[in-house]
């Protein structure tokens, strides 16, 4: 049952992702890419004093990567940089360690870790975020 409820906010999310789209004014912006599967995302954001005012992606790929990232970015958004931060390395404990059960909001993704092949579709998204916060987007190709 609790099962089903999570497979259907990934396939909302995936259907629907939230924040889609371009920011004009973006402060920092970041590529992710996913080769294993062929999930791309690029992901925007606008940072004032140290917090994510705005944020937006735009993406192709499987449901898992955009569900995942449209999740990220509802959860960090008006959130401190620092505390999106931490929430990757806790993000990450949770799909990839799965030393960490439940995540606000997020839990609908732990069962990934049983799917190693999908691990990187899930993390796609705050891979980019920590790119895009550490200033990381030399890699654009714009
Ligand atoms: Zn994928």
């Amino acid at each position: 049952m609790l099962e089903e409820l999570y497979r259907e906010t990934i396939l909302d999310h995936g259907r629907k992702p939230r924040n889609s789209g371009h920011l004009e004014a973006a402060t920092h912006k970041a590529d992710g890419w996913n080769p294993l599967c062929g999930d791309q995302i690029r992901l925007f954001l606008i940072v004032q004093d140290d917090t994510i005012t705005d944020i937006k992606f735009e993406g192709c790929g499987c449901a898992i990567s955009q569900a995942s990232t449209s999740l990220m970015t509802e959860t960090v958004k008006g959130m401190k940089v620092v505390d999106a931060l931490a929430l990757f390395e806790k993000f990450h404990a949770m799909v990839v360690d799965g030393t960490v059960d439940e995540l606000d909001g997020l839990e609908c993704l732990a069962g990934v870790r049983e799917f190693p092949a999908r691990i990187k579709c899930a993390t796609l998204g705050w891979h980019a975020l920590r790119s895009a916060l550490a200033g990381e987007e030399a890699a654009s190709t714009e």
